[in-house]
């Protein structure tokens, strides 16, 4: 049997349980044989001028990913430079990994942006997306999107939670949507958090909040 190998691109600033939990639970369910954790350079989508250092992301996710076997981080966009395009990356994975299946996971929300991704149309015949609920999206959002219309019954069904998987083909687009436990925690309110001072605990590993608050990280 082919290798089945999950990617999860993110800009991990930082890393949270959010992403971790996720990932697990995606690895559970599709038997992926590993999970890598790519954190971006240059997020093409991302405008905040705050964003640390690709090292300091970079740590944070081999922290965050050491406990667990079947995550590796991988330091591929940031080794590559400049702006980090989900398909150069996944170009070069199939370099890598001959003959293996690739997952890339996305969270509802980023999915949703996904007609602005660089060649998008092609990433979307080379790999399975496999798109996962996130608190503030909700499956039917996905209707937005022109080819996603025929997946109605699907999305509403997901919706109201009397489906937690769909497996939807497009053309020579196959998508998997996932109903997973929500876990209200993003980067963005962490970052927060520590610029007002208040506790991050519980939403990120020990290790990399104590990595944020060694290096002084969005103080
Ligand atoms: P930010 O608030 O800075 O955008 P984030 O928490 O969204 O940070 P990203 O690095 O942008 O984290 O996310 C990487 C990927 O993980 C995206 O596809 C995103 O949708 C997904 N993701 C992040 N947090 C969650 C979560 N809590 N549940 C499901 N998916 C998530
Ligand atoms: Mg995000």
């Amino acid at each position: 049997m082919s290798q089945k190998i999950g990617i999860l691109g993110g800009t991990f600033n930082p890393i949270h349980y959010g992403h971790l939990a996720a990932a697990e639970e995606v690895r559970d369910r599709l038997k992926l044989d590993r999970v890598l954790f790519i954190p971006s350079f240059q997020p093409p989508h991302k405008r905040e001028n705050n964003v640390p250092a690709a090292v300091h992301r970079m740590e944070m996710v081999r922290l965050a990913t050491a406990g667990n076997q079947s995550f590796d981080p991988s330091d591929i966009e940031i080794k590559r430079g400049g702006r980090s395009y989900t398909i150069d990356t996944i170009e070069a994975l199939r370099g890598s990994y001959p003959g293996a299946d690739l997952y890339f996971i996305t969270g509802l929300d980023s999915f949703l942006e996904i007609q602005t991704w660089n060649r998008w149309e092609r990433l979307l015949t080379l790999c399975t997306f496999v798109v996962l609920s996130r608190p503030g999206s909700r499956f039917a959002d996905l209707l937005k999107i022109d080819f996603m219309q025929a997946a109605q019954k699907q999305v509403m069904k997901l919706d109201h939670g009397e489906l937690i998987h769909a497996d939807f083909r497009a053309g020579a687009f196959e998508l998997y949507l996932e109903l997973i436990p929500l876990y209200d925690i993003s980067s963005t309110d962490i970052r927060t958090r520590v610029k007002e001072g208040r506790s991050i605990k519980y939403l990120l590993p020990e290790a990399v909040e104590t990595y944020i608050i060694k290096h002084k990280l969005y103080a």
